[in-house]
Parts: structure tokens; C-alpha cells; sequence
């Protein structure tokens, strides 16, 4: 394999990639749909393209393997979120690169994500890589929305794309190797969700010249301040708590610290996607004691998640399973 070729490969897809503005709304994944159709066919690479709206494209290509293993998926969603120029210091639609880094709207979420997972597929095609496990290059509209028009559609509309698919990756998560470290994979479980609310004032009508103490404006803004000063108790999830427990348990922590995202604060899981933004920094492993570990099981499951500094001295025999 042509690992320098692969590499400038991606750069190039990245930022030609980059100029093709899908800002969602109103989102115009068919633009960047056609785009990823145009560099698969280029590589004889068939693709279907299917629109769950006007202009809101969605994308599959499929190379096959021999079948004796499930399919993987590799997904990334072609929109992007809103970009003020007034703001930036270069075009957010422009590709630009400068200083060995690669500068535009979605550069991180999360076309970069998909130019390496379209090179890779095109490299794989390039060379006849024998696989067996079948590769399904899977771009959707919609994600900075809701994903109706894009992961949610074709979960309900097309699902034969997804066929013998055994695993998926996409955005967020990672496995961190090397530095002759333990592999540490972690995975994205949730994600905040936006709450839309709508409020409505009613009071009694009457002519804006007079000092009314009590219109409908007044009753707005002294709700709209009550819901911004409310206290919102602090919720962990069972997730979140399980992970703690986990490491509690396993990693013999000499130092630990955790940090919630604080825009996870008031998610549950009923409430949708919940809580993302975990913050880690490795354990590096030490000789803590079992009571300290329990201590970091009580400290990681209580409501102070947010720091979670953990000095330990020793810690020999851990794996103890803990308690809280
Ligand atoms: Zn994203």
C-alpha cells in the first residue's frame, strides 16, 4: 500500500470536500452527495444516492467481502453546522491549508471523518484487498437536526443498505494504542439533545402608552429568567455510573480525573440522545488500595462528577469488586 499516496489523497478530498458548502438547514447534502459519488465512480466504485427530501441527500457504496464475516459500516454525515465568515479569519468554505493544518466548516465534524474513511475505501478498491468482511461507505444527511432526513431515514426507509452489517463506526470514540500502554477504546453512548420549548404569555390586552405592571411582554421575561436562574439538579446517568464503577474496580488508578461536560447536566436518557463530552485523562496505573477504589467508585458515582481528581497511594488487590 501507497500509505503517502493514501494520506495526500485524503488531504485533497478533505478540502474539496470542504468547499462544497453543506450548511444545515437548510442542509443541500445532495451537493456533497454528488461529490462522493463523482470521486466513487472515479475509482469505478458504484454508489446509490437517495434524496428523503428535496436536496437532502443520502449516500451508499458497498464494497463486498467474501462473506464469512459481517459487514462494516463507515458512516459520517455529510452536513454542517452554521458558520458566521464574520467570525472566522479565513473562508469556512474555502479549504485552506496552511501551517500543515486543514481549515474550514466541518474540518472536524465531520467530513474529515469521511475523507479518511472514503480514502480508505478507495485504497482498498485500488489495490484488490481481499476481504471478508463486506465495507459500507454510508454518508446521511441531517445529523446537526435531528437526522430525520438522513440516519433516521434510512434506518426506517433503507435499510437494505445496512444489510449484513455486523458493526458500524462513526463519529466520536476512539481506541487509543501504544506509548506501551493497555489499548484504552472508549465509545460514545449518547449525546446531549436540544430542548425547544415555546412559551406563550397571555394577559389582559390594553394600550401600550399605559404602565400596565402585568402585560404578556412582563409575565415573557420573568418566565424566560426564572427557567435560566432555575436550579437543575445534577443526574448521573446508569451509564455514566457503570463506567465508573468499571474503572473503580479495574484500573488502579494513581490519578484520575473525569470532566462532564456541563451541557449534559439536565440530559437523561428518556430525554433522547443524552450526555457526551467525557473528558479523560488516563489512569496510569499505580498499586492503589481496595478502600481507595471504593472511594473512587463513591466520588465517580456521586453528583460531583465534573472533577474527579483521585490521589491514591496504593491500591494492590482493586479488582475487588467495589460497592457504592
Ligand atoms: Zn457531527
Amino acid at each position: 500500500m501507497d500509505w503517502q499516496r493514501v494520506g495526500d489523497e485524503a488531504v485533497t478530498l478533505l478540502r474539496d470536500y470542504l468547499r462544497v458548502n453543506t450548511t444545515n438547514p437548510p442542509g443541500n447534502e445532495t451537493a456533497g452527495a454528488r461529490f462522493l459519488a463523482e470521486v466513487l465512480d472515479g475509482a469505478g466504485i458504484a454508489s446509490e444516492t437517495v434524496e428523503s427530501a428535496p436536496g437532502r441527500g443520502n449516500l451508499m457504496a458497498r464494497l463486498r467481502g467474501d462473506g464469512s464475516l459481517g459487514g462494516i459500516v463507515l458512516h459520517h454525515h455529510i452536513d454542517v453546522v452554521y458558520a458566521d465568515e464574520r467570525y472566522w479569519t479565513v473562508d469556512p468554505f474555502g479549504g485552506l491549508l496552511r501551517g500543515g493544518y486543514i481549515y474550514g466548516r466541518g474540518a472536524l465534524d465531520m467530513k474529515s471523518t469521511g475523507m479518511v474513511q472514503l480514502a480508505a475505501l478507495l485504497a482498498i478498491a485500488r489495490d484488490r484487498v481481499p476481504l471478508r468482511r463486506d465495507l459500507v461507505f454510508l454518508a446521511t444527511a441531517d445529523e446537526e437536526a435531528g437526522s430525520r432526513f438522513g440516519a433516521q431515514w434510512v434506518a426506517d426507509e433503507r435499510r437494505d443498505w445496512l444489510a449484513g452489517a455486523e458493526y458500524a463506526l462513526s463519529e466520536l470514540g476512539a481506541v487509543e494504542a501504544g506509548h506501551g500502554r493497555t489499548p484504552f477504546g472508549s465509545i460514545v453512548i449518547s449525546e446531549k439533545t436540544g430542548l425547544p420549548l415555546r412559551l406563550t404569555a397571555r394577559s389582559e390586552p390594553g394600550h401600550g402608552s399605559m404602565p400596565w405592571p402585568d402585560t404578556a411582554p412582563h409575565r415573557l421575561v420573568r418566565a424566560l429568567g426564572r427557567l435560566l436562574a432555575a436550579e437543575r439538579p445534577e443526574h448521573v446517568l446508569p451509564e455514566v455510573r457503570s463506567i465508573s464503577h468499571g474503572w473503580a474496580r479495574s484500573c488502579l488508578p494513581q490519578r484520575v480525573r473525569v470532566t462532564i461536560g456541563s451541557r449534559s447536566r439536565s440530559a437523561t436518557p428518556t430525554s433522547g440522545r443524552a450526555s457526551s463530552a467525557i473528558g479523560i485523562t488516563r489512569p496510569s496505573c499505580g498499586q492503589p488500595s481496595p478502600s481507595t477504589c471504593s472511594r473512587a467508585a463513591r466520588s465517580a458515582t456521586s453528583s460531583r462528577l465534573r472533577r474527579w481528581p483521585i490521589s491514591t497511594a496504593a491500591c494492590s488487590r482493586a479488582r475487588t469488586p467495589t460497592r457504592s
